[in-house]
């Protein structure tokens, strides 16, 4: 089976949706196999945001995803990435269907309560950055 990263971010925390996000995941099949709870440094929100830092919400996203503590976690199961990204929804909560975590609860697509790995290769180093 396959690991995915997931975490959420510090809106979902702040909001108390842990609980209710971890459920989904369960639910779902994908299984817990660790978690913790932290901030994250700016070196570690830019380096995981990198792709992004040509865009003119680079500096606030950094800000945003370190405002706070995110949960961070590590679920495993058949298809984990593919699995984790269908129950979080699009990036855009606005297009994001209810039942989905982001179509239920993002209020925006700069506080999206979510992020989740997007292929395997990406999730083996998310794990890495936020585990090692
Ligand atoms: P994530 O990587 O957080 O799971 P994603 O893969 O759906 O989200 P990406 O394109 O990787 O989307 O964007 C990463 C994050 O950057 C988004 O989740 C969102 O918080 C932020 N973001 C993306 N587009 C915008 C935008 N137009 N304005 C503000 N923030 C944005
Ligand atoms: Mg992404």
């Amino acid at each position: 089976s396959e690991k995915a990263f997931v975490m959420i971010k510090p809106d979902g925390v702040e909001r108390g949706l842990v609980g209710d996000i971890l459920s989904r995941f369960e639910k779902k099949g994908l299984r817990l196999i660790k978690a913790e709870l932290k901030r994250i440094s700016k070196e570690t929100a830019e380096e995981h945001y990198g792709h992004l830092k040509a865009k003119p919400f680079f500096g606030e996203l950094v800000d945003y995803i370190t405002s706070g503590p995110v949960f961070a976690m590590i679920v495993e199961g058949e298809a984990a990435v593919r699995n984790a990204r269908s129950l979080i929804g699009p990036t855009n909560p606005a297009e994001a269907a209810p039942g989905t975590i982001r179509g239920d609860y993002g209020t925006g697509v700069e506080r999206n309560v979510i992020h989740g790995s997007d292929s395997p290769e990406n999730a083996s180093q998310e794990i890495e950055r936020f585990f090692n």
